[in-house]
């Protein structure tokens, strides 16, 4: 199947080369030349999530072959999800909760991260490349550990994550900093998310850096959701959900839902648009932000503009205003219009603010929940037994937004991305434990006393773990630091 770039759609890639490119050579994203359609959704009726997976990879991936993909999945979606299912779905209040957070890192980022080192291994073992892949990845928090977990320890890949020192909570910090591996690198940035990412970007535009490291034998990769290969397995999750929601008798077949994501990257958001656009039943994606709202503002006002501080939030994996897969949705909903998506791109790097007079984006609800509605809403959902996270409570808060306004009575989902054992302060905060001075894995004792839910088995484990992975650099020091990693030209000058 054919990928072409988002800037320049006469650039175009196969699935193996988009895959392991990640991101094309002028700076645009890859995206389908067409979109696949799911012909008989009442045929996944009876499928497993891995057979759901499959069906979704086959469709955007069949250069990879299905044997190949059959063998990726099984080793992908196995028992290092604490659920069989993959993925569990509750309703509380009339609302259905996907938990996408029941695999090995506690958040959604594994559903993709543990099929992405198995699909970069088949592209490369189809482009015949000898050379061995390193991956870069821009970190919020949950995407490092969960790409540490896909990738350590497997051979011919190496894998380097930046992580802004600033903004990640306690528990993914201990999760980074304590990962194994000898092909692992973990580096704290000082700065924001949206200094690591624009540093990661900036290396993989750099030729003269990269031609220097495949002079070495290695060749640049991302696990970031600006790579196909992260986005097309979240795909799954959506239809796989729909087919449950069937099966369990609360919408018949063809009927639409609402999804409710917390937005950071778009990516999660995107995939579900995906969906729709293949043909599931959706009526409204709505898209929550916290209180760096710069998509609330792109939806509703049709301006996106970043000239503003990076507000540190209780939700860190959202903490974003450069969100990257909002270019692929600008192409998409402007018809391929590359000319457009060019110069928006353009204009927010020069004037880091771009407006799109028409924006064509019916199939979004936008809003966002500031810091109290966030605390609001863990304890309003705590009193009904139910435990979220910082992260859906933002989606929740807004979902609730929108059912006043809209009056709309739709089946809902709403998506649940992380363990609330993660953010554990926040979450502890907000049901009415006093945290202060109190140890983190203490707090998490308290919230599980609280709550009647066991502390995850990964978490705890921390608390014994050595810390391998020490040191904070500037974005200026990122080259420098790949250099000295892979032994690569004059690292110590
Ligand atoms: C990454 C992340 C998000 C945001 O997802 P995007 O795909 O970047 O929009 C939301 N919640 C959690 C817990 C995350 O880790």
């Amino acid at each position: 199947m054919r990928y072409v770039s988002t800037r320049d759609k006469n650039i175009w890639v196969d699935d193996a080369q988009g895959i392991l490119q990640g991101i094309s050579k002028e700076g645009g994203l890859f995206v389908p030349s067409s979109f696949p359609e799911i012909e008989d959704l009442g045929s996944l009726l009876d499928m497993t999530y891995g057979q759901v997976a499959l069906y979704t990879l086959e469709k955007f991936f069949p250069g990879l072959g299905h044997e190949n993909l059959v063998q990726a999945v099984n080793k992908a979606y196995d028992s290092k999800f604490s659920t069989e299912e993959i993925v569990a779905i509750k309703d509380v209040k009339g609302v259905s909760f996907l938990e996408l957070y029941h695999g090995p890192t506690l958040a959604f980022k594994d559903m993709a991260l543990s099929i992405l080192p198995h699909l970069i291994g088949l592209a490369k073992n189809k482009l015949e490349i000898k050379e061995d892949i390193v991956i870069l990845t821009a970190t919020s928090g949950d995407t490092g550990k969960a790409a540490l977990e896909g990738f350590a320890n497997v051979e011919g890949i190496k894998i380097i994550v930046f992580y802004p020192e600033e903004g990640v909570s306690k528990i993914q910090k201990l999760q980074m900093t304590s990962q194994e591996g000898d092909n692992t690198l973990v580096l704290g940035i000082r700065g924001n998310f949206d200094h690591a990412q624009s540093g990661v970007k900036e290396i993989f535009n750099n030729k003269e850096f990269i031609e220097e490291l495949e002079k070495n034998n290695y060749i640049l990769s991302s696990a970031n959701s600006i790579n196909i290969g992260r986005l097309v397995p979240q795909i799954a999750y959506y239809l796989y959900t729909y087919i449950q929601m069937v099966k369990g008798e609360e919408i018949v077949l063809g009927d639409k839902i609402n999804i409710v994501v917390p937005t950071g990257n778009f990516g999660n958001i995107l995939a579900a648009y995906y969906g729709k656009v293949m043909g599931l039943p959706v009526n409204k994606l709505i898209c929550g932000s916290n209180d760096n709202k710069v998509l609330t503002e792109f939806f509703n006002e049709g301006k996106y503009d970043i000239n503003k501080d990076l507000i540190l939030t209780s939700s860190p994996s959202m903490d974003i205003l450069i969100s990257s897969n909002l270019e692929r949705l600008l192409f998409h909903i402007n018809n391929g219009n590359h000319e457009l998506v060019k110069e928006k791109m353009g204009d927010l790097r020069t004037k880091a603010y771009y407006e799109i007079s028409d924006l064509k984006g019916e199939d979004f609800y936008a809003n966002y929940a500031n810091e109290e509605e966030v605390t609001k809403a863990i304890r309003e959902m705590f009193k009904e037994n139910y435990l979220m996270d910082s992260h859906t409570a933002v989606a929740y808060s807004v979902y609730k937004k929108y059912k006043e306004e809209s009056k709309d009575t739709t089946k809902t989902v709403i998506v649940s991305t992380a363990s609330p054992f993660k953010f554990g302060d926040k979450v502890a905060s907000s049901i009415g434990i006093e945290i202060k001075d109190m140890d983190e894995f203490k707090i998490l004792d308290e919230i599980s006393y609280a709550s009647n839910l066991k502390v995850p088995e990964n978490i705890k484990a921390l608390k014994e773990k050595e810390i391998r992975h020490k040191k904070i650099i500037g974005k200026e020091d990122m080259e420098r630091s790949i250099r000295e990693f892979l032994q690569v030209g004059e690292a110590n000058d």
